[in-house]
């Protein structure tokens, strides 16, 4: 749970603020009215504060001094202010503040609740800063760990692609053009020729005077462009945030369209693409690689006995037993309603000791509910094919062939 401090001297604006937060947020806030106040709650609160909201003006401070305060302690801070001139919005920049936000506008807590939401995920966000200047290096990565983004660096294009090997789940590069052998273009090609937008984020950084470059890092692969020297905190924040959530949104769409809803494996349309890739990769290089058709039994007597809903739970719960047995071993898919193919780099004989291992799991676990005071036990039929066969579609059709055979053979059994 995050620890969140409010200093808002406004007992409605407060009150407000800090029930909306602890019922949308997983997050416990202590709120405080006066300077002198939160002084004494900074020195109390010994796991310290994750976030803080502030309040600019305080009765005991009136010139956003609590701003200093806070931030001074290495707490993430956003300001509260009625007053959105360009004389406060810079004084606020100024203070390395993660954003401000207007009170009077109506939805300023909902842009709150978003605030935190995101400040806690960008935890999970890696970044990584490629300049040769050590000044920008520090000044880039102190901006991105006030929004509590994990930072890595670089001084040029050779070391950030060795990061990148070695890091490959980095969300977003930024990336400066000038640097000694490698300019930031050329290091987005190469970014790219790895990983495609939708996996990693590139935005371009220069602080030259060329008109073209940020066409130029578009044209490379960038998926956005800043002016170094002119750039405002606000837009560079702006920018990063919203490149990091485009590739998370790729991210959940190609998700979406590859898995299936129910039970998170991979889908009947996904599992012939990807298969078929397994499938020419194996006959290539000659390698053994089986496919198991995998039904459940008798199950539409458990969807006739406890309804659907019970009939959707068993689903699920084979499918996290498929996950636990095979792991990452092989690729899964369930490709109807209650079945399910597994294709694995294995020999036939070592694909009926996995699927003799699921088999059991399945039928040694039954599926408890409602409160656990009643249990179905569940089976399923297995047929085995290996890859001496000309297509894949051959060898699934062989697979399920064998899957029926069990079946006649009285169920909860493997056929090869
Ligand atoms: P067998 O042992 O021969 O495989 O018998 P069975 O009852 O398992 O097979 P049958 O093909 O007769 O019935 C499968 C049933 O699965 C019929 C269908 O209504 C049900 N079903 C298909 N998809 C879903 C689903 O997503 N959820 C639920 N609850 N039921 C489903
Ligand atoms: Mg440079
Ligand atoms: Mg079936
Ligand atoms: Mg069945």
């Amino acid at each position: 749970m995050q620890e969140i401090l409010l200093v808002e001297d406004s007992n409605m604006f407060g009150k407000m603020t800090k029930a909306k937060i602890e019922n949308q947020c997983n997050a416990k806030v202590t709120w405080t009215k006066t300077l002198a106040d939160t002084k004494n709650a900074l020195q109390k609160q010994k796991g310290g504060f994750s976030l803080a909201l502030l309040d600019l003006n305080l009765p005991d401070a009136h010139h956003g001094e609590i701003v200093d305060l806070v931030v001074d302690y290495g707490i993430t801070s956003f300001v509260f202010t009625g007053n959105l001139s360009d004389a406060v919005r810079e004084q606020v920049w100024k203070k390395e503040v993660a954003d401000y936000i207007l009170k009077d506008d109506p939805n300023s807590i909902t842009y709150i609740i978003n605030a935190i939401n995101r400040i806690q995920k960008n935890e999970d966000c890696l970044v990584l800063v490629v300049d040769d200047s050590s000044m920008y290096r520090n000044k880039l990565s102190e901006l991105l760990q006030i929004q509590k983004y994990r930072v890595l660096t670089a001084p040029d294009a050779k070391n950030a692609m060795e990061i990148i090997n070695k890091y490959p789940e980095i969300n977003l590069v930024l990336t400066d053009f000038e640097m000694p052998q490698i300019d930031g273009c050329i290091l987005c090609q190469k970014i790219r020729s790895k990983f495609s937008m939708e996996e990693m984020a590139i935005i371009g950084l220069s602080s030259s005077s060329n008109k073209s470059l940020g066409a130029k890092f578009i044209k490379n692969g960038a998926n956005d462009f800043i002016v170094k020297d002119s750039f405002m905190i606000e837009e560079f924040y702006c920018r990063v945030n919203q490149c990091i959530d485009i590739v998370n949104n790729l991210t959940k769409f190609k998700d979406l369209s590859i898995k299936d809803y129910l039970t998170g494996l991979y889908n009947r349309r996904y599992f012939y693409e990807h298969g078929e890739e397994l499938f020419k990769q194996a006959q290539t290089n000659k390698t053994d690689l089986f496919c198991a058709m995998l039904d459940i039994d008798s199950f539409k007597t458990i969807n006739d006995k406890y309804g659907h809903a019970i009939g959707d739970l068993a689903i699920q719960h084979i499918s996290k037993i498929l996950k636990k047995t095979i792991a990452d071993d092989a690729f899964v898919a369930r490709i109807g309603g209650e079945e399910f193919c597994i294709l694995g780099e294995a020999n036939i004989n070592d694909a009926k000791d996995i699927c003799e291992l699921i088999r059991k799991n399945i039928n040694n676990s039954p599926l408890m509910f409602d409160n656990k005071s009643k249990f179905v036990q569940l089976s399923v039929s297995i047929g085995i094919a290996d890859n001496n066969i000309d297509t894949l579609e051959h060898q699934i059709n062989k697979a399920d062939r064998l899957m029926y055979l069990a079946k006649n053979d009285g169920k909860n059994c493997i056929n090869i």
